[in-house]
């Protein structure tokens, strides 16, 4: 095979860089690759973070064995941060050497966003999962800012640890930009019976030698702070390049953000859209080792995203609107519960709760725009 592009530089060793590396092997691309990582460690899986690591039930969650990356033949410099990108030059350049590219591939996913006077823990990496886990113990008091998909699976993990949980946020309800107000009360629910204190429509005026002071004056003495209002793309690194950045590395529906430049995966805007979900980063990958080769583009799929809390696997599939209908289906014993989000009728997406079947099932319906009548009909019944 002779390969339309000679070198591939693939920036950031996260989840969606290497997807790119092994779907452009897997699409028979044979030529140099090289991955640059600015962490020390070789690529490992961030979701267990909040999850099993954080519990201390396994340690780090490699992606590949240190072997398969002379398999994939692929050159890979570990705690080698990129510092800039020119496009015209076609050059990266990084504190190990600058790196010339025919292709280069931007996967640097996103940095924690930090609350204003506060000092506490972040948790995005390997080392801050480990910092986090050795500063929790039983009987313990957790403070965890932000209750989105981070904040509530820390609080969750924490609560099987034996640790106390302040759980705050300034929104009305966990979880409620991602599945709106009927299902964040669900979220909620969950939380309260599992002993987690909620302290929600509240915000962190003040923070001072373990204790947080609230917008309404409440105080909370806590012994550890964890940080999760969020990330912002990891861009720093892009700043002065020909690079348009906007919430993001601003890309084309192909992921193209420059000639002979792409993104994916958290640091990546497609169209208008990014996304942070492990899914997504490993379908732009492949979109994108598609485009290198020109071959033919893979087909759409449903967003999905999940999340692990008590002995509860939360799935969500599409991406409703903020303003879109919600219907809970709950059934059987064990009531089980999958909520339909709709708009004009036709359904736009689905959350269920421990309802792996009846939400996967849903994928082809949300691409059809199914009757969202017929859907919660076919649910219950
Ligand atoms: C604790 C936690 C739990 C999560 N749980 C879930 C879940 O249950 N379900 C779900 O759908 N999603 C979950 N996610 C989100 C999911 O992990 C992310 O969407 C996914 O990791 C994004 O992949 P990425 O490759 O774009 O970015 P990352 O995984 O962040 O990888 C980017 C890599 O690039 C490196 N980098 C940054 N700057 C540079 C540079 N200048 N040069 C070189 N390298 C650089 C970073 O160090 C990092 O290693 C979770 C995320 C976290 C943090």
């Amino acid at each position: 095979m002779s390969d339309p592009v000679g070198r591939v530089v693939v920036v950031g060793a996260g989840i969606g860089g290497l997807r790119t590396v092994e779907r452009l092997r897997h699409r028979g691309y044979e030529g140099q690759i090289v991955l640059l990582g600015a962490e020390r460690h070789l690529p490992y899986d961030r979701p267990p973070l909040s999850k099993h690591v954080l519990r201390g039930e396994r340690d780090t969650v490699w992606l590949r064995a240190d072997n398969d990356f002379s398999v994939l033949n692929v050159a890979v410099r570990v705690d080698d941060p990129a510092q800039g990108l020119d496009v015209e030059r076609q050059v990266i350049t990084a504190g190990q050497g600058a790196v010339p590219y025919d292709a280069a591939v931007i996967a640097t996913g996103a940095v924690p966003r930090r609350v204003p006077g506060v000092a506490g823990h972040v948790l995005r990496t390997l080392d801050d999962a480990e910092r986090l886990r050795a500063s929790l113990s039983p009987g313990g008091r957790l403070g965890v800012i932000g209750a989105g998909l981070i904040g509530c699976e820390v609080a969750a993990s924490a609560r099987a640890m034996g640790v106390d949980v302040d759980l705050i946020d300034v929104l009305a309800g966990p979880l409620i930009r991602v599945v709106g107000p009927k299902v964040a009360h669900l979220v909620a629910e969950m939380h309260t019976e599992h002993g987690v204190a909620l302290h929600m429509s509240s915000g962190v005026a003040q923070s001072a030698g373990g204790r947080l002071t609230l917008g309404d004056g409440r105080r909370l003495e806590v012994d550890v702070v964890l940080e999760a209002i969020g990330a912002t793309p990891d861009t720093g690194w892009l700043a002065g390049s020909a690079i348009e950045l906007d919430d993001g590395v601003v890309c084309d529906l192909d992921g193209r953000a420059a000639p002979n430049v792409y993104a994916v995966g958290d640091v990546a805007r497609w169209g208008g859209r990014r996304s942070e979900h492990w899914t997504n980063a490993g379908q732009q990958a492949d979109h994108v080792a598609a485009v290198i080769l020109d071959q033919e583009r893979p087909a759409a799929e449903v967003a999905y995203w999940w999340s692990d809390q008590y002995d509860v696997k939360l799935q969500g599939l599409g991406s409703p609107g903020a303003d879109d209908d919600v219907e809970l289906v709950r059934w059987g014993p064990k009531a089980r519960t999958i909520a339909v989000y709709s708009n004009n009728g036709r359904l736009t997406g689905a959350v269920g709760f421990s309802a792996a079947g009846g939400v996967m099932r849903l994928r082809a319906d949300i691409t059809a725009g199914a009757d969202v009548n017929e859907i919660v009909d076919r649910l219950a019944s």
